[in-house]
């Protein structure tokens, strides 16, 4: 069975309401295309105006991060049922900066992913190397380690409808694309993962993303490879690049 491809834009700590809903607009008719998936992952403030300007349009919208808790003292926090009932569909969970500047585990995440579930959030669960563990050929190593430790207690039926974006730290935002055949084959090493602590119709029913300064012109050959799903895309999210993605 073919997988549907999934493009979403992950807009990190960027634009204000008012650009939030001039961009959705400038890149509507640009990401028209009914055979992908195109998500806009949104700052939390934006989250409602975004939702509300993507209506009747082929976008759905996702969130940057979440708590793990339903409600109560957490100051400054948002909950699954917050984003939920505000129209919110996918969530990022484990993005390698929430891992590197916020301090979140494997175990946290993992908490994060169930509740995402509980909740009806589909999880886009981030997973990557940094240069110095590819230098150290630990790469696979490390990503089946936070892969297993993130799906704890994930049923095989959660995994099959989620999407896991494989992000090598040394691409992200640095204009340093991994090769079409270096991605594929940690994507691929996912899938066999999947298979290994699932089945197999389960690593086949998987959505893998590539992210990590994909763009308007690596894109096609990225998106080629059997075991890439789709992408993850920051800066080039941002201008009209993405219509190209979601096109490619
Ligand atoms: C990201 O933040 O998930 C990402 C892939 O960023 P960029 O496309 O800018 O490398």
């Amino acid at each position: 069975m073919a997988r549907r491809r999934i493009i979403a834009g992950n807009w990190k700590m960027n634009m204000t309401p008012s650009q939030a809903v001039e961009l959705v607009n400038t890149l509507k008719d640009l990401v028209v295309n009914d055979a992908v998936d195109v998500v806009y992952c949104v700052p939390a403030i934006d989250i409602v105006p975004v939702v509300e300007a993507v209506k009747g349009s082929n976008v759905a919208v996702g969130a940057e991060n979440m708590y793990i808790e339903d409600k109560g003292a957490f100051t400054g926090e948002i909950s699954a049922p917050m984003l939920v009932d505000a129209g919110v569909k996918y969530v990022i969970i484990g993005h390698s900066e929430r891992r590197d500047y916020f301090k979140e585990d494997d175990a946290f995440l993992n908490a994060k992913v169930k509740k995402a579930f509980e909740a009806g959030l589909t999880p886009i669960l981030c997973c990557g190397e940094s240069l110095e563990q590819r230098e150290s050929g630990v790469t696979m190593d490390w990503i089946r380690l936070q892969i297993k430790s993130d799906l704890v207690g994930v049923t095989a039926d959660q995994v099959k409808s989620m999407v896991i974006a494989y992000e090598p730290i040394w691409a992200i935002g640095t204009g340093k694309t991994a090769t079409s055949d270096q991605a594929q084959e940690v994507c691929k090493g996912i899938r066999d993962l999947i298979a290994e602590i699932y089945d197999t119709d389960t690593a086949e029913a998987v959505r893998i993303q590539y992210g990590g300064s994909m763009n308007a012109s690596n894109a096609a050959e990225l998106l080629s490879k059997p075991d890439i799903d789709g992408g993850l895309i920051g800066g080039a999210s941002l201008k009209a690049d993405f219509g190209q993605i979601v096109n490619a």
